[in-house]
């Protein structure tokens, strides 16, 4: 007889045997700088908490508080009883810190991506995607029945061959979306947001950006690829980002024109038939910008530190790409360069794992650091030189 379950072990142990299989290690207290993950105490060198804003007091004690006055969950999906006072709070204060019209939020980015995406483009519309966008907005993709073109990553010449030739079609599409990331989660590099936003004004396209690592990062005050290059909602319209990065909670948003918001209420399944975020998170995400909004010293933390390890890594030899951000990959070629490379530095006091096909390219296996804002001076110098002592051993710097 078939065993109908067969294959969930097979296809796990070939994961194993290949070393494809996740075996995350656990964090026994606070994401910060110097952590403790299993039993060992560690530089924690690959966390999304680019602000510590995760462990900060203010976040920590709206949680506390919003969880005595409103509870521990929302109770229902936003659309039908769970859209408490916090929600509503929560997407005012994003709109005000955006400097937009309207916000709203999600469970998680993933979410907004899954949920959004296909409601935006369907059967008669072609969706126009970086080489490099994130696998949230694949399976986004994916969930429309829209035509897809993939142009080469940040390729503005690919991007406008693409668009030119949909528009020389007998019947060209009916809406075009271009859809990128904000900042590229494995290799730190910047879309070129500005061309894109040009580019898309030329073809009449819709422009959506993901700015999941752009948001808390980049821009005045941490307000994300859209401020870094100046541009509105009209240039770019759709924006969508997490509250689980910089800002340093959990949690998905968009946000844009007043349109936008009525539609993607309506429209996206993620929002209407998921529950809604618990009291908690979204007290600890108004507080988060609140903090971005009266502490600026964060933000020049993140990028005072990123200037000190960049140089010094690069200075010492080693590739790390097109990084433009608190985002610093260090190239090492074939995987198992990178894995021995992020075991080397575990065994001496460093968690950093590593990036292997296929989430990048076969020949361009990383690891990939990722700076925080309270890394001191010490933490830094103590991640050079041991990254330099692992390099040489390995022969990934002379
Ligand atoms: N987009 C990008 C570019 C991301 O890096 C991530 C997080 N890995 C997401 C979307 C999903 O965000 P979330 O963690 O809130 O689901």
């Amino acid at each position: 007889m078939r065993n109908p379950t067969a294959f969930l072990k097979t296809e796990y142990d070939v994961m194993v045997k290949d070393a494809l299989d996740w075996r995350p290690k656990e964090l026994q207290g606070m994401s910060k700088p110097r952590a403790r993950m299993a039993g060992k105490d560690v530089l924690l060198l690959c966390a999304n908490n680019y602000l510590g804003l995760s462990t900060h007091p203010k976040l920590i004690n709206a949680a506390i508080e919003a969880t005595k006055k409103y509870g521990a969950g929302a109770g229902a999906v936003p659309g039908i009883a769970g859209t408490m006072t916090l929600h509503t709070k929560l997407y005012e204060a994003l709109a005000r810190f955006k400097k937009t019209e309207a916000a709203m939020t999600y469970p998680t980015g993933f979410a907004v991506n899954a949920g959004l995406i296909p409601q935006l483009v369907g059967e008669g519309d072609l969706t126009i995607s970086d080489q490099l966008n994130h696998g949230s907005i694949i399976d986004g993709v994916r969930l429309s029945k829209t035509e897809r073109a993939v142009y080469k990553h940040c390729d503005m010449a690919d991007l406008a061959r693409v668009l030119e030739e949909a528009e020389k079609r007998e019947k060209p599409p009916r809406r075009i979306l271009i859809i990128t990331d904000g900042v590229f989660s494995m290799d730190g590099d910047i879309a070129p947001l500005d061309k894109i936003a040009a580019l898309g004004a030329k073809h009449g396209a819709m422009v959506y950006v993901d700015d999941a690592h752009g948001d808390g990062v980049l821009g005045e005050g941490g307000r994300g690829a859209m401020s870094h290059f100046h541009l509105t909602h009209k240039d770019v319209h759709v924006e969508m980002g997490t509250f689980s990065k910089g800002f340093g909670v959990v949690g998905g948003h968009v946000v844009g024109s007043r349109d936008l918001i009525n539609f993607a209420y309506n429209k996206s399944r993620t929002w209407l038939l998921s529950s809604a975020q618990s009291p908690a998170v979204l007290a600890a995400c108004i507080a988060a910008i609140e903090v971005l909004e009266t502490e600026p010293q964060h933000v020049q933390n993140v990028w005072k530190n990123t200037a000190y390890f960049k140089k010094a890594v690069n200075d010492l030899g080693f590739n790390t790409g097109n990084s433009q951000t608190p985002i610093i990959p260090i190239i090492c070629g074939e995987s198992h360069k990178a894995r021995a490379l992020s075991e080397t530095l575990w065994s001496r006091g460093i968690y950093v794992l590593p990036i292997v096909f296929p989430m990048v390219s076969k020949d361009s296996a990383r690891i990939r650091c990722q700076m925080h804002a309270q890394m001191t001076q010490q933490d830094l110098d103590f991640a050079i030189s041991e990254i330099e002592a692992a390099g040489k051993t390995l022969g990934i710097i002379k």
